[in-house]
């Protein structure tokens, strides 16, 4: 199978696109949830769908604050964060039966990041062959549609309180 995971060149489009703005601030304007693609937004944690993604599916998780690193979370952030990227994969399994998921950090720019100063985890749904794919799911001409078909059928899965991490005393 050909590597597809190389997130770097797609945040560098989106990174242009955005003119400095951050995809995920400001959190707060539930409004337009439906336009930016926020699929969740809680209290410490958003799940956006990347505009631009490697694959029908491709997912951000982000915390709410705009920090660039890991070690700028305190142990509940990270705690939600992680959950949350849990439950990412838990709507795309449900929404999509995806035979397997890259989920990683680019951290830095050095490093692929396009918008290094808002941490954010990729979550992206893989399939046997997807990579033949690519130039099909590649085309921002053609993707608009499919990621508003997504949307709808993910967003369902987002909707219920966040579970409560086990073992929380
Ligand atoms: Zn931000």
């Amino acid at each position: 199978m050909k590597v597809l995971w190389a997130p770097w060149r797609m945040e560098y489009i989106l990174a242009d696109k955005e003119e400095g703005n951050c995809i995920f601030c400001p959190g707060q304007d539930r409004s337009q949830d439906r336009a930016r693609l926020v699929l969740y937004a809680g209290r410490l944690t958003m799940v956006v769908m990347n505009r631009y993604p490697y694959n029908n599916g491709h997912l951000l998780v982000a915390p709410c604050r705009h920090v660039a690193g890991l070690d700028d979370l305190d142990m509940v952030e990270t705690q939600d964060l992680i959950a949350m990227v849990n439950r990412s994969i838990g709507a795309l399994k449900a929404v999509m039966n995806p035979e397997g998921f890259n989920v990683g950090l680019n951290l830095g720019r050095v490093a692929g990041a396009g918008m290094e100063e808002h941490l954010h985890f990729h979550v992206v749904p893989r399939w046997n062959g997807d990579t033949n794919l690519m130039t099909v799911v590649g085309d921002v001409r053609v993707i608009p549609e499919h990621i508003r078909d997504t949307y709808n059928k993910l967003r369902v899965h987002f909707q219920d309180p966040a579970p409560q991490p086990k073992g929380k005393p």
